[in-house]
């Protein structure tokens, strides 16, 4: 095993160049395909953060007083930047969080359509105008800047979810900060340099590498004005809870369950397929893969069969390895607390179809579980309550389609949801009755495109404004609305009366 000081280490970028921390505390990046230490990566102290946010907060006035047409220019070039280096994000982010290379090839370009949304700002940003609103006046909406923004991501979207935050948040002129996950930190770095690179201004897109610190002195900072949180619902909640009372703009995203409910009716070859691409890609470690299918009436039997034969295919190993379509579990300990959900689901009532755990893959010394499946799993078992965050599907029995959505509805948490089925009635009922942000019908992972916006309900989401998109322009900024007149000196006079309109 490397000792500690011969491993790479990652660092902050701040004011244009990587600047490694002195706090003394840092965290492991681990290679999850082998189990072993890769790098190491510095948290910031409270002073770190500070030293970033002030840096934000002096390059603020020129970005945003630079034109909307030099900022677009600037955007379509981060856009081209990063599209020629999607295989070295790529490579960077299969390394650290172990996914594998064509599906790091999807997470850039799905971020990347944030670049391109953001590319559009001079209309995006275009407001109101009432003309003659009262007598000789006009009154319109201009859309501002907030100024230093902060987001908090995740590990298992190391390079598109930072991309969701800060191609909007510096498109609408703000400086932006990110705290990426310590779990897989590189890909931030790189990120800074091609924003550099394609133009945009030192101190607007900065890096602090770090944990709850340096989250905590973000969320204090009275010069950090909006913060993006991306992550697990007990954080999301205590950072929506936290932030509020320091009086910013907060939105939270946490996490998910995803049920997917399969009508008897449904293509049981396509829904098979969409159980399993949804379920295990990424090692089942996305906010929307599917966590529960929900077999409705007869559906179960066979689609059980078809999900089985298709597990059986699936080809586990290094995320490197350009055979391998599912990769290893982030960390030991993530793949110890999944593996721990199979382990209990038999003495909860649950069956065992498929056990992933003494996957060969594991022999490398990896983070490894095969994809695990379980039957007759209910509300009020623990791998039916909690997010688990790895290749387990779930299947879940019920009579009818009344059952089916009470289950979706009935469940705390409403990011995605899919129903599978060839009745436009019933896919269009679902739609209404539903309760979550995102909905695919025959779409298992239905993620909106930049131009909409993300978001989930319920314990998915705290905060009014989804993610990216127009919700995303509006999080960003904040609208202004001024009320002119250019009087002709011969009617000026004094009158003390409330402004009036006619
Ligand atoms: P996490 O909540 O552990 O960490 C997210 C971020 O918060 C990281 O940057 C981490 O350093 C920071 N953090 C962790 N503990 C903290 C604390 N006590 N105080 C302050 N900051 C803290 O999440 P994760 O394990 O990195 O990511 C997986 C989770 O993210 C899953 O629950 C998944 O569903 C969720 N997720 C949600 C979405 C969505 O759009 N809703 C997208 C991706 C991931």
């Amino acid at each position: 095993m490397p000792t500690q000081t011969s491993l790479k280490a990652v660092t902050h970028w701040v004011g244009g160049k990587r600047s490694e921390s002195t706090s003394g505390r840092s965290g492991t990046v681990w290679n999850p395909a082998t189990g072993e230490p890769q790098a190491t990566v510095g948290f910031a102290s409270v002073e770190e953060v500070d030293r970033a946010v002030a840096n934000a907060k002096a390059a603020f006035p020129a970005w945003r007083a630079t034109p909307l047409s030099r900022r677009a220019e600037i955007l379509f070039r981060v856009r081209e930047v990063l599209h020629e280096n999607r295989r070295a994000l790529a490579e960077i982010i299969s390394l650290e969080h172990g996914k594998t290379i064509p599906d790091a090839l999807g997470e850039v370009a799905r971020g990347i359509e944030n670049v391109e949304f953001a590319c559009g700002i001079p209309n995006l940003l275009k407001a109101g105008f009432s003309e003659q609103a009262s007598t000789g006046v006009d009154v319109y909406q201009i859309r501002q800047p907030l100024g230093v923004v902060a987001g908090i991501t995740p590990f298992n979207f190391p390079a598109m979810v930072p991309m969701w935050m800060l191609a909007t948040a510096i498109a609408c002129g703000n400086a932006f900060i990110l705290k990426p996950s310590e779990k897989d930190p590189s890909a931030s770095l790189l990120l800074a340099e091609l924003l550099q690179r394609a133009g945009v201004p030192d101190g607007i897109f900065t890096v602090v590498q770090g944990d709850r610190v340096a989250v905590e002195r973000l969320i204090e900072h009275p010069d950090v004005k909006a913060l993006s949180f991306v992550g697990s619902t007990p954080i999301a909640k205590a950072i929506y809870e936290n932030g509020t009372r320091h009086g910013k703009r907060v939105q939270a995203l946490g996490g998910a369950k995803n049920h997917m409910v399969v009508l008897p009716d449904a293509d049981i070859d396509m829904a098979a397929d969409a159980a399993v691409s949804a379920g295990y890609g990424s090692a089942g470690e996305r906010c929307m893969a599917i966590s529960v299918v929900v077999a409705v009436g007869g559906v179960a039997d066979p689609l059980i069969q078809a999900i089985r034969q298709r597990i059986a295919g699936i080809k586990v190993g290094s995320g490197q390895d350009e055979h391998v379509e599912m990769g290893p579990l982030i960390t030991g300990e993530h793949r110890d607390k999944v593996a721990s959900y199979i382990e209990k689901a038999p003495a909860e009532g649950a069956s065992v179809t498929v056990d992933g755990r003494n996957t060969a893959a594991a022999k490398s010394g990896g983070f490894f579980i095969g994809p695990s499946l379980l039957d007759n799993v209910k509300p009020g078992m623990r791998c039916y309550e909690d997010e688990i965050f790895g290749p387990v599907l779930s299947v879940a029995r019920v009579n009818s389609y009344e059952d089916a959505v009470r289950m979706v509805n009935e469940n705390p948490y409403g990011n995605g949801t899919a129903i599978f089925t060839r009745d436009g009635g019933a896919a269009r009922r679902f739609q209404f009755e539903v309760e979550a942000g995102m909905v695919g019908i025959n779409v298992p992972i239905p993620v909106p495109v930049s131009y909409y916006s993300f978001g989930g309900w319920k314990a998915s989401l705290f905060g009014d404004l989804h993610i990216y998109g127009p919700d995303g322009v509006q999080f960003y900024t904040r609208s202004k609305v001024v009320t002119s007149r250019w009087p002709d000196p011969s009617t000026s006079k004094v009158d003390l009366g409330f402004p009036q309109v006619r």
